[in-house]
């Protein structure tokens, strides 16, 4: 007669370790609701399958690499007079990424850009989407770097595995010519190929002055902005206002 154990280890071997881990207690659960064979077949299966995904939405939270967890949950949309939360909720049937659409917010600082992309990010990793979350800082240094090694293709390459790209806080840093360069061949990539969520203080129309250079700036902002849901937050800094009541 075979044990728990041994079949639980039989389960293992085939990768089916969701089954494996709980077998002890599906069986207690098939017993006692007096499942059919048919009905604990269903289980073990749809079992292993939500443990699979749970897993791999758990790996793709780590892949992204947020910098802290944001939720969209905790955004207070009062403080927001030019958002509505209906507005943040129609992006939520992910349309805007397979339909490879970009989302921009512009602002001033502490108005809730940054969460709000990363609680956009969040809710599409749960809906099974690829992300990957960048300052603008690290994905400069992070092409630079590739370039000088000649592996600029790959890194955008690899880059482009992620079916959205947070770039947050496009237009605090003074770009030189081989970042916008550089820049540049990535939204090339993934335009109208990958979705975009694009964070920056800079209106499109101050682009020009902010890259140094109009020629390069023309062409980027087109294609980020082409296909896009663009939302322009205004107010006070969430954060001076936090200091302010405490
Ligand atoms: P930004 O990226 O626009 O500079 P952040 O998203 O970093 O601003 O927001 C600054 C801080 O204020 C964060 O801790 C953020 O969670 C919080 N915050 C900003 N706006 C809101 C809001 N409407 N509701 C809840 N928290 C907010
Ligand atoms: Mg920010």
């Amino acid at each position: 007669m075979s044990s728990i154990n041994s079949v639980a280890h039989k389960y293992r071997s085939l990768c089916l370790s969701g089954v494996a881990e709980q077998l002890e207690q599906l069986l207690s659960q098939a017993e006692a609701h007096e499942s059919s064979y048919l009905n604990f077949a269903e289980t073990l299966v749809d079992h292993e399958q939500k443990q699979r995904n749970s897993k791999r939405i758990d790996q793709n939270k780590r892949r992204a690499c947020f910098p802290l967890l944001k939720s969209l949950d905790e955004f207070d949309y009062r403080f927001q007079t030019t958002l509505s939360k209906r507005e943040i909720n129609s992006l939520l049937d992910f349309g805007f990424i397979d339909n490879r659409n970009n989302v921009v917010f512009i602002g001033p600082p502490g108005v809730g850009k940054t969460h709000l992309a990363i609680g956009l990010g969040l809710k599409a990793i749960d809906a099974g989407y690829k992300v990957s979350f960048n300052t603008a800082l690290s994905l400069m240094e992070t092409l630079e770097l590739a370039e000088i090694k000649g592996e600029l293709k790959k890194k955008i390459n690899q880059l482009a595995k992620f079916d959205v790209l947070i770039i947050d806080e496009l237009g605090y840093l003074p770009m030189n010519k081989q970042w916008m360069h550089n820049l540049f061949q990535l939204i090339n990539v993934l335009y109208e190929y990958r979705s975009i969520i694009l964070t920056t203080n800079k209106e499109f129309t101050q682009w020009g002055e902010f890259f140094s250079d109009g020629n390069v700036a023309v062409p980027i902002v087109d294609r980020i902005i082409h296909h896009s849901h663009i939302f322009i937050l205004g107010g006070e800094s969430y954060r001076l206002k936090a200091k302010l009541n405490n």
